[in-house]
């Protein structure tokens, strides 16, 4: 069985320069979950409690869905997939 670390192995981007999720952080501030900290397999939301600030980067995102299904503000101004050829790429063999 394969786990999400040895996954990072076996995976490569190519970042599209306009990001396929764009977050609007300000909802973030009065939501009481910020599930997508914890869900994200990729580590790219970040949460800072003295600023209260949300931060986001797509460049390692590995399109789950994860936080699009569980984010209950639906704190996105864009959330799609990357456009064609952008984005990660699985080799699981
Ligand atoms: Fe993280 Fe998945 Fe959302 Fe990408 S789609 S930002 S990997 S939770």
């Amino acid at each position: 069985m394969i786990n999400i670390d040895e996954i990072f192995d076996y995976t490569s981007y190519n970042i599209d320069r306009e990001p396929h999720i764009v977050l609007d952080n300000t909802k973030c501030v009065t939501c009481e979950e910020r599930w997508c900290v914890n869900v994200c397999p990729a580590h790219c939301y970040a949460w800072t409690e003295e600023d209260k600030n949300m931060s986001f980067a797509h460049d390692g995102c590995l399109e789950c869905g994860s936080c699009y299904i569980l984010c209950k503000p639906q704190a996105f101004t864009r959330w799609r997939y990357p456009r064609g050829g952008y984005g990660v790429a699985y080799r699981m063999s």
